[in-house]
């Protein structure tokens, strides 16, 4: 029986303290991954400081410059169904509704979603080596059952992928992170946020111990006429991604303008492509043009024995997506929410 201390914080600083003056203390928002995680023995902690209770991080605010601001205490579905959510970020909705059950986007908070864990299973089986879990070790995924790991930005220590939908989104919509710790605020891009496994697979992101994500700032631009999230998985529903794609366009008649393109499912971080977005740039919205910017995205990409059906798959996503984007009433019942 482990002892754990238990407190509720009602101010960042009070939260910050709180964990700061221990090692082994924790924040708990949601509690829908963390209380899974130590359930299976996978993470220790001996304090948990609340957050749900800190003042000033629940809402969803329009500040002046048209941009907004998403608490990280609010719920994924308080989010979601949002009106400015839903009017001027709808690939955020779609994504954060393509997630989970209707259950858990009611308890999850989106500060919890950005610092979920992987699912790979060798990770949640404490019997086998796993270097996320404990370094060191080695990763039996590589020579094992890979079929839903990574095949970008790969390590010989790690490959596994970020299993968040609502991330995928965010990275496609240029995110921010905003952070509070000891030493004051910082901002985060947010595909700075999230780290390659590299050699330290057991760090998955920039979050130092004791700093606490206060809110999440989305820019003025939302693409909101031309959009798609479309999340490919073994079920229809309560599944995570085999591959998942976020499509914003901007147009002007049929000539793309911007383009932005996020896939989930595929590596240790949402994963942007700059290059094959700027080819889009000033090209006819086809789908030729699509695939060839899709070859672009999924170059360099490495396989294993089980999962080489994903670098075909992924191409294949990001046409159907950015075909949807240019109609977003037409977007197929699969990739609908459940609400
Ligand atoms: C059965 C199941 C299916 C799921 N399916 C999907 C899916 O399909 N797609 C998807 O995207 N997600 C899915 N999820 C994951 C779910 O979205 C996450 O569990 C949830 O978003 C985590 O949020 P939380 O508030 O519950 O976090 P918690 O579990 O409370 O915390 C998670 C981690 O974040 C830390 N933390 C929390 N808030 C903060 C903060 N503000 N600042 C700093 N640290 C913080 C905690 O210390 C902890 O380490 C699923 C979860 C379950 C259980
Ligand atoms: S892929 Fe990463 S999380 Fe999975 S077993 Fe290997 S080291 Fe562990």
């Amino acid at each position: 029986m482990n002892n754990i201390s238990y407190t509720k914080a009602h101010s960042v600083q009070e939260a910050i303290n709180n964990v700061m003056e221990n090692d082994h203390a924790k924040f708990v928002a949601g509690g829908t991954n963390l209380i899974d995680l130590w359930k299976y023995n996978l993470m220790r902690f001996n304090a948990l400081v609340d957050v749900n209770h800190v003042e000033g991080h629940h809402a969803i605010k329009e500040k002046e410059d048209g941009s907004l601001r998403l608490g990280a205490f609010a719920k994924n579905a308080d989010t979601a169904y949002h009106r400015l959510i839903e009017e001027r970020y709808p690939l955020l909705s779609k994504a954060i509704l393509a997630g989970a059950s209707a259950q858990i986007r009611n308890m999850a908070t989106n500060g919890g979603n950005l610092l979920q864990r992987t699912r790979c299973y060798y990770f949640y089986d404490e019997h086998t080596p796993c270097n996320k879990r404990e370094p060191g070790t080695g990763c039996s995924a590589i020579d094992g059952y890979n079929r839903m790991h990574a095949i970008l930005g790969t390590s010989e220590n790690c490959i596994a992928v970020f299993p968040s939908d609502m991330c995928i989104a965010l990275a496609a919509l240029d995110a921010a992170v905003n952070i509070s710790g000891a030493d004051g605020e910082r901002i985060l891009p947010f595909t700075d946020f999230h780290r390659l496994p590299g050699d330290t697979p057991h760090v998955d992101n920039n979050l130092q111990h004791g700093e606490i994500i206060t809110s999440i700032d989305l820019p003025a631009k939302g693409f909101a006429k031309n959009y798609s999230y479309l999340k490919l998985r073994d079920r229809n529903s309560y599944a995570f991604a085999l591959v998942s794609v976020a499509t914003g366009l901007e147009l002007e008649g049929d000539t793309i303008k911007e383009a932005r393109i996020a896939l989930g499912g595929v590596a240790h971080k949402p994963w942007r492509v700059k290059e094959g977005e700027d080819f889009l740039k000033d090209k006819t919205a086809s789908r030729q043009n699509f695939a060839d910017a899709a070859e672009i995205i999924l170059q360099g990409a490495t396989t294993y024995k089980f999962n080489s059906f994903k670098i075909e798959l992924a191409k294949r996503a990001i046409i159907r997506n950015c075909m949807m984007a240019l109609n977003p009433e037409t977007q197929l019942p699969g990739a609908q929410p459940s609400k």
